[in-house]
């Protein structure tokens, strides 16, 4: 079932979004040549403990860290290691939080050092393509006007989207219904309404839009090694428009 929140609820939202967002500004100083990401997963976890919050991804179904750390041609789900990052770099950075029993989920991608402008590129792009999906959400909308913006808009630069995974309902579960893909045809699917929160996230593909599972079971990437970019926020659907609930109380990403 889809979820109408209340003012109280989205608080509360916004304060796991919040948390969130710190996190990621505050890990955002180690993402750097030679950085260990097992060592910037266990800051992310102390950071959001310190708060009063719980990861929510470590667990989930089975995952075991408080980040996925997905480098290149990894679009989600990469599981911190020992492995350690390199010029040139670029590394989706998912993180969950839950406090009181509401969640915040978001995710940015960084450069690690001095990037090609290809790299760049892409992740100026897809950053933007939330930006116009979010643009979309709306009441009186549909689920689908929000892909279709992020589809429409990548696919001029000659990027692909993800169909596989895609963007959910969040409040008192990370993932929530409805599902909101990344792509698809204006005006299908569920009908936006104020009060929904939302997690909108592209993951773009320099190349094609196919992807594969590593055997560990959890690290995706893209079927022709070609870089991937991720962004994401929660969001709220207000009658003033919508409103990014993952901002940090530093304002970063
Ligand atoms: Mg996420
Ligand atoms: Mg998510």
């Amino acid at each position: 079932m889809v979820h109408i929140r209340t003012q109280r609820e989205i608080d509360l939202i916004t304060a796991s979004c919040q948390i969130v967002a710190d996190t990621l500004e505050f890990i955002s100083e180690d993402v750097k040549p030679g950085a260990m990401l097992i060592d910037i997963d266990s800051k992310a976890e102390k950071y959001i403990r310190s708060q009063g919050a719980r990861p929510a991804f470590k667990g989930y179904m089975g995952f075991p860290a408080t980040l996925c750390v997905s480098v290149d041609d990894e679009v989600v789900h990469g599981i911190p290691s020992t492995r350690v990052l390199e010029e040139g770099q670029i590394v989706g950075i998912d993180c969950g939080a839950e406090k009181e029993g509401y969640y915040g989920d978001h995710a940015r991608t960084f450069a690690v050092g001095n990037i090609s402008e290809e790299k760049k590129q892409l992740m100026d792009i897809t950053q933007e393509s939330l930006s116009k999906g979010i643009a979309k959400a709306i009441p009186g909308n549909y689920v689908s006007d929000i892909g279709h913006a992020i589809q429409s808009f990548v696919e001029k630069f000659g990027y692909s989207v993800v169909r596989e995974l895609v963007g959910h309902g969040i409040g008192t579960n990370l993932h929530e219904e409805p599902q909101i893909p990344n792509y698809g045809k204006p005006s299908q699917g569920y009908k936006l309404r104020e009060g929904m929160c939302i997690a909108i996230e592209p993951m773009i593909n320099e190349g094609v839009k196919e992807i594969k599972t590593d055997t560990d079971g959890w690290t995706v990437r893209t079927l022709d090694g070609a870089n991937s970019a991720h962004f994401e926020h929660t969001i709220a659907i207000t009658k003033n428009g919508p409103i990014i609930l993952s901002r940090g109380t530093s304002n970063g990403g």
